[in-house]
C-alpha cells in the first residue's frame, strides 16, 4: 500500500505506562511492528463464551478420548486437527468450503486429506456453526440450510486472528480499505506521518488471505534502516514460491 500523501507533523515523544506510572521518550523516528494478531476472530454464535470453548490448541493430549470439534479450515486448523488425532481425541472438522483449502502447506494437507479418507478424522464441509451447547454444537449445511446436532466435548475455534489499528489511529497513521492496512511508502515503509515507520505484519491490518507473513515481512527492517542511514531502498527479495501464503 504505497502512501500518497504525508502530513508534517514528526513525532517527539512516546507516552508509556507501566504499573500506573507514565513517562515520555523522546524519538526522532518510531518503528510500530505489533504484528495483526491483537485479537481472535469470533463466530458470534450463541454458546461461543461456554468454557468449553477456546481459540488456542494448548497441550493436544488434554483432549484426548474426547470429542472435538475444530472450526476453520486453513493452516492453523488443519494442524490442529491433526496434532489432536495424534493426541487421541475423536476430531471432527467443520468449515464453510467444500473440501480442504487450497492454500493448506503442501507437508500438511495429505496427512489429513488421508485422514479424512480414512474416516479418522470427520470432516463436515459445507456447513457453519449455528449454535454451541454444553454437549453438542448445532451446524448448518450452506447449501440447503438443513441443520443438525454434532455431539462434542470441546470446540477449538481456529478461524484467524483480528488486528488492533488504534495504535496507529492514535498517532495520526491513515489506515485504508476493509482491512484497515497502513498506508505507507513500500521504499521506506513510513506511514502517512513521517517519521512513523510500520513493519511486519501489522502493514496489513486484518488479514483475511495473509498476504504479508514472516518471509516476506524481514525486508521491512532493511528498508528501515536504509532510510534512517540515507541509503538507497534495497532490492525486493526473490522469495521462494509458497503456495501456501
Ligand atoms: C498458530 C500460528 C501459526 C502461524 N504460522 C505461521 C507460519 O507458518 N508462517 C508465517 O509466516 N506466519 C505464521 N504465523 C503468523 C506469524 O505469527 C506472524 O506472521 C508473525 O509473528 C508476525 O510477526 P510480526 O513481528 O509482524 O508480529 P507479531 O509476531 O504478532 O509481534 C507483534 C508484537 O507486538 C506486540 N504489541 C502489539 N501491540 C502492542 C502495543 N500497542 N504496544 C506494544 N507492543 C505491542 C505484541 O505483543 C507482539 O509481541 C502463525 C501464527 C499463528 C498464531
Amino acid at each position: 500500500m504505497r502512501k500518497s500523501s504525508t502530513k508534517s507533523c514528526r513525532p517527539t515523544s512516546i507516552g508509556i505506562t507501566a504499573g500506573g506510572l507514565s513517562r515520555s521518550i523522546n524519538a526522532q523516528r518510531i518503528v510500530l511492528a505489533v504484528g495483526g494478531t491483537a485479537s481472535t476472530r469470533r463466530l458470534d454464535v450463541p454458546g461461543e463464551d461456554l468454557p468449553i470453548v477456546t481459540n488456542k490448541l494448548g497441550e493436544p493430549h488434554r483432549y484426548f478420548g474426547r470429542r472435538v470439534l475444530v472450526v476453520g479450515g486453513k493452516n492453523s486448523a488443519a494442524e490442529s486437527a491433526i496434532r489432536l488425532w495424534r493426541a487421541g481425541a475423536d476430531v471432527i472438522i467443520s468449515y464453510r468450503g467444500e473440501d480442504l483449502h487450497p492454500r493448506i502447506k503442501y507437508w500438511i494437507r495429505p496427512e489429513l486429506a488421508s485422514c479424512i479418507r480414512s474416516g479418522l478424522i470427520a470432516a463436515r464441509f459445507g456447513t457453519r456453526v449455528l449454535a454451541i451447547g454444553p454437549n453438542a454444537v448445532t451446524l448448518e449445511r450452506i447449501d440447503d440450510g438443513s441443520t443438525f446436532d454434532e455431539p462434542i466435548d470441546d470446540v477449538l475455534l481456529q478461524i484467524g486472528f483480528v488486528a488492533d489499528g488504534s495504535l496507529f489511529e492514535a498517532m495520526g497513521c491513515e489506515l485504508v480499505g476493509p482491512n484497515k492496512a497502513v498506508l505507507h511508502d513500500t521504499a521506506t515503509m513510513e506511514t502517512s506521518i513521517p517519521g512513523i515507520h510500520v513493519a511486519g505484519t501489522a502493514v496489513n491490518g486484518t488479514q483475511g488471505r495473509y498476504e504479508i507473513y514472516i518471509e516476506n515481512s524481514h525486508v521491512h527492517a532493511v528498508r528501515i534502516a536504509a532510510a534512517l542511514a540515507g541509503d538507497p531502498p534495497p532490492p525486493d527479495p526473490i522469495l521462494p514460491e509458497l503456495p501456501e501464503a
